[in-house]
């Protein structure tokens, strides 16, 4: 098992979030990506993005725990969990409260299940075939302003003013009718995720991927069965490496038009279960 996480800029905190768990013939893996948006934009959350992804992510794991307990309703628990938390002080109604992408899996002696929410992406190798799963409907929302964004170059005014136009947006659409479902205060939101499971013996590799760790694929530097190949090498920390050289060579998004120039990334990886007979 292998999890990273990388912030995307050092003066920024890393709003991604990983964390895994072996045992009991099993693994369980969580995958989140916060979205945090321009700090020119209101929150109503004295805690962050940061602190939500981590609560929010601990929590989620410890529900994949028991067998039991569906996926669905261990990110609900979770989600409920967390906003309690925030407390009084914390405007749980504000558009911009902290909110997240989640990708959840849980691998048992029988099943492997998972539940994905939002753009990150869950990569599985199902009898030798790869398959991605990643919920695209934040897509559909505000299409004409991205495409405003994109069309200006990175780290210019203009750039920054189109994002944050573009974000508005988006954080306007959360969790409503003709938006689109992200983990945030409402624990109805787990309900809304893609779920699906296949038998266990029929997966062998699985990795849990960020976008900024997509871009690896997005970006044309390799396929996901690359990525999954990197992964599974004596250097995975490779794959966040050669996303980083590629931001590098195109600063202004001029080749890539990206919302970021470099975005925090976030991979978990879990290898194939080894047939213990
Ligand atoms: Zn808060």
């Amino acid at each position: 098992m292998y999890i990273d996480t990388r912030p995307g800029r050092g003066d920024k905190p890393n709003e991604d979030y990983v964390i895994a768990s072996a045992g009991g013939m099993g693994a369980r893996a969580v995958l989140l990506d916060g979205a945090g948006g321009p700090s020119e934009l209101p929150t109503g959350c004295s805690h962050g993005t940061s602190w939500y992804v981590t609560r929010l992510g601990e929590r989620a794991l410890f529900g994949l725990e028991n067998n039991q307990t569906p996926i669905t309703t261990a990110l609900a628990m979770a989600i409920d969990s967390v906003a309690r938390l925030h407390g009084l002080g914390c405007d749980l109604d504000n558009p911009g409260t902290p909110s997240s992408t989640v990708v959840m899996v849980r691998r048992t002696l029988t099943r492997v299940e998972y539940l994905v929410l939002g753009d990150s992406t869950l990569v599985l190798e199902v009898n030798g075939e790869v398959v991605t799963v990643s919920d695209r409907r934040i897509d559909s929302v505000g299409a004409d302003l991205y495409r405003r964004m994109a069309g200006l170059p990175t780290g210019t005014p203009e750039h920054q003013a189109a994002r944050i136009a573009f974000v508005e947006n988006q954080r306007r659409m959360r969790n409503r009718a003709g938006g689109y479902p992200i983990a945030s205060n409402d624990p109805r939101a787990a309900y809304e995720a893609v779920i699906g499971s296949y038998p266990a013996e029929s997966v062998s590799r699985i990795a849990l991927l960020s976008d900024g760790a997509t871009r690896f694929v997005e970006f044309g530097l390799g396929s996901f069965r690359d990525a999954l190949d990197i992964l599974d090498s004596s250097q995975p920390y490779r794959l966040f490496d050669r996303v980083r050289e590629a931001e590098a060579s195109d600063p202004s998004g001029r080749r890539w038009p990206r919302a970021k120039r470099r975005d925090d990334v976030a991979a978990a990886y879990l290898p194939p279960v080894l047939d213990a007979a």
